[in-house]
């Protein structure tokens, strides 16, 4: 039985899924604009974490990598029926289409730039004072 891949989540994933919940914790410094991707870094988190047991479960039953299809064809449609929740990641701003910051696209959940939504941002700078 081919092994590869268990072996490497298995070994490596419990990490993976301790640097995801670290993620969590440290977008918690923006409660107020983060929260719906706080919940999608959560969520991919437990993803993460449920493929690390069934990964485990496999290798203790000596089963190969071709179990794992079967967690893939479960959580590869929910992303993709769920997407609104499950990833409301964007890079680029849906107004103007530019680039949006990196602290745009990871720690708030605005979707728009600072120039197409500046209101946002004046509100945040003055609460951070
Ligand atoms: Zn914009």
């Amino acid at each position: 039985m081919n092994n590869i891949i268990i072996d490497f989540i298995v070994k490596y994933f419990y990490y993976v899924f301790l640097v995801f919940v670290l993620l969590n914790v440290l977008m918690a410094r923006k409660k107020k604009y983060s929260r719906k991707k706080r919940f999608a870094v959560l969520y991919f988190s437990i993803f993460i974490f449920i493929l690390y047991l069934y990964s485990y479960y496999l290798k203790d039953h000596n089963l190969g990598d071709v179990y794992l299809l079967f967690y893939f064809l479960l959580v590869i449609p929910a992303y993709i029926y769920f997407k609104k929740y499950l990833f409301p990641f964007q890079l680029r701003c849906e107004k103007c289409n530019k680039f949006l910051s990196f602290d745009l696209i990871l720690f708030t959940d605005s979707t728009k730039c600072e120039v197409c939504e500046p209101s946002e941002k004046v509100e945040e700078n003055k609460k951070e004072k």
